[in-house]
């Protein structure tokens, strides 16, 4: 990425669309990750999701958002693993929920080659 301002500043919307799960072991101290356990809902005795996610459309709780910053994740370095795997780019092209969700708030798509 060159030192363009990235995309998901202005957008957030995944962050505030999808049920964000994940395998209760990244819940901090369970053993393979470090999501604050106080920011998570119990969805089964295997699974989690990001408090505020767990019907959809929903603000995950994480989710911070500034005048000056736009859209951050607040534990950024602590986000499950759905957070991670969750590309703007695929393979090259621009992810094609990305430029949906964009779409929908009247943003711009994303640029077709990398950024
Ligand atoms: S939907 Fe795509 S562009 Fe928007 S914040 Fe999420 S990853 Fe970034
Ligand atoms: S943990 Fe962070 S990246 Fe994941 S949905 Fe919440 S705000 Fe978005």
């Amino acid at each position: 990425m060159t030192d363009q301002i990235n995309p998901c500043f202005e957008c957030g919307q995944c962050c505030q669309y999808f049920r964000v799960s994940f395998y209760h072991a990244e819940i901090e101290g369970n053993g393979i990750g470090k999501v604050p356990l106080s920011y998570t809902t119990k969805v089964n005795d295997h699974m989690a999701c990001m408090k505020g996610t767990e019907f959809g459309k929903g603000k995950c709780v994480a989710l911070s958002y500034s005048n000056e910053e736009g859209y951050r994740c607040s534990i950024y370095e602590s986000r499950p693993s759905p957070c991670r795997e969750f590309e703007l780019y695929e393979n090259g092209k621009p992810n094609p929920k990305c430029n949906e969700l964009r779409k929908n708030i009247g943003l711009k798509l994303l640029p077709e080659t990398t950024i």
